[in-house]
């Protein structure tokens, strides 16, 4: 049935910067939200690392009226290098080769078309997305403890952000597909020489792939892709033999000349579970699924999902959408985003990592064409900046 003019309500469950974003939607799209997280404020915002944004979270955040406050905090980049290291090809990416963008996108995001992404540490983003939800009448923001009792009749909606181990998904029974790579991912910030300070860089190693991401004033983040014990032994390294190690992995050209904190490896992992909602619930971000951080899609194909949430709920609210079959309905509309995105990740990691001699003509070959054709180069951007979905559209 749906209802003329209720007030509906949410809790969500999480406060990374997917639970965050998702509680400051539901309430643009004006719901009560209650908002929770076990952790208190200080322990969200420690976590040392940097996400890449690409245009779909840059239209989400305009749409939203956040992107004036985020913009300060996000550092363009206008250039990207794709490198393949084992056939020795490169590819820059500029705005030249983002194409016209989505048909149904707002004026706004055109005004950003001069980056192709951006890069935001996290101990920048969280801050003003907490402040944004402190702020706002219509969010009761509980951090630093369980889930308050309340009296209240149950939410509409809950929304499990509470991450990849989410203990919502596993206590309401949805299995999940996961897949460990059998590379770690190996993060930390450096200062380099050789690189444009608004230039990134996707480096195809036969180890892994290998993130450059430009924070400003000569300093990146890096995200290195390799086999775990490679990345144990890197983070056993001292400066001085970490970097050397650096340098023997960077193109020709990229120097690293410091190491501004402690290098750390995290597992790489893809993770889909099996259902995206269960009764009243849905889970959104990382709770529903991961993948590998090449081509920086993580956060954003997290942020799709609240971009979905949030036009659902709105319907909601307008009377054209039952509350009721607002789960089923976000599940449905997620797939073929997520199915595509999780499977381009896979595959690139699977092609690029290796220096098979029946692959490497074929990686050549494609290095070439995206080099030589433009058209090449703004399908795969509009994939990568837009979503998988983007091309079918197209
Ligand atoms: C060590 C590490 C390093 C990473 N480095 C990078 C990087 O350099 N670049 C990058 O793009 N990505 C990186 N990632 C991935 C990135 O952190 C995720 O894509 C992103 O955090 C997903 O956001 P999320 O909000 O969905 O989940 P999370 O950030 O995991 O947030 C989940 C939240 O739920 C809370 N929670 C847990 N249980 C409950 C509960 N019962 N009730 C309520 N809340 C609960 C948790 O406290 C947490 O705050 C890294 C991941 C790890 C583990």
């Amino acid at each position: 049935m749906v209802h003329p003019n209720p007030v509906f309500r949410a809790q969500v469950l999480g406060a990374g910067p997917t639970g965050a974003l998702a509680a400051l939607a539901l309430a643009r799209a004006g719901w009560q939200v209650r908002i929770c997280d076990p952790l208190p404020a200080s322990a969200l915002l420690e976590r040392n690392r940097a996400y890449a944004f690409s245009h779909s979270s840059q239209r989400l955040l305009s749409q939203m009226g956040l992107w004036s406050s985020l913009e300060q905090v996000m550092v363009p980049f206008r250039r990207l290098e794709l490198v393949d290291l084992a056939v020795e090809r490169q590819v820059g990416f500029t705005p030249a080769d983002l194409g016209p963008g989505p048909a149904n996108a707002p004026p706004s995001a055109t005004l950003s078309s001069t980056a192709v992404g951006w890069i935001a540490q996290h101990q920048q983003l969280l801050p003003p997305l907490l402040a944004a939800l402190a702020a706002d009448p219509a969010v009761v923001l509980e951090l630093g403890s369980p889930p308050a009792q309340s009296s209240l009749p149950p939410p509409d909606l809950v929304v499990a952000a509470d991450g990849p181990h989410s203990p919502s998904r596993a206590a309401l029974g949805i299995g999940a597909l996961h897949w460990a790579y059998s590379q770690n991912c190996l993060t930390c910030l450096v200062q380099l020489r050789g690189s444009a300070n608004d230039q990134a860089w996707e480096l195809l190693r036969p180890e892994g792939p290998f993130a450059v991401l430009p924070l400003g004033d000569g300093i990146f983040q890096l995200v290195w892709s390799a086999p775990a014990r490679r990345c144990r032994q890197l983070e056993s390294l001292g400066d001085g033999a970490f970097l050397d190690a650096l340098a023997g992995a960077l193109p020709d050209g990229l120097q690293p000349d410091a190491l501004l904190d402690a290098p750390r490896a995290y597992p790489a992992g893809l993770l889909l579970a099996h259902s995206l909602h269960r009764g009243r619930t849905v889970l959104v971000g990382e709770s529903g699924h991961r993948c590998h951080p090449v081509g920086g899609q993580g956060l954003n194909l997290c942020w799709r999902d609240v971009a979905q949430l949030q036009r659902l709920a709105g319907q909601v609210v307008a009377g054209r959408l039952a509350v009721e079959r607002l789960p089923a309905a976000y599940g449905r509309r997620r797939w073929p985003d997520l199915l595509l995105t999780l499977l381009a990740t896979d595959l690139l990691v699977r092609l690029f990592s290796n220096r098979s001699p029946l692959l490497l003509p074929i990686r050549h070959l494609a290095l070439v064409l995206l080099a030589r054709l433009p058209p090449l180069r703004q399908l795969a951007l509009a994939a990568m900046t837009h979503g998988p979905c983007q091309l079918l559209r197209q």
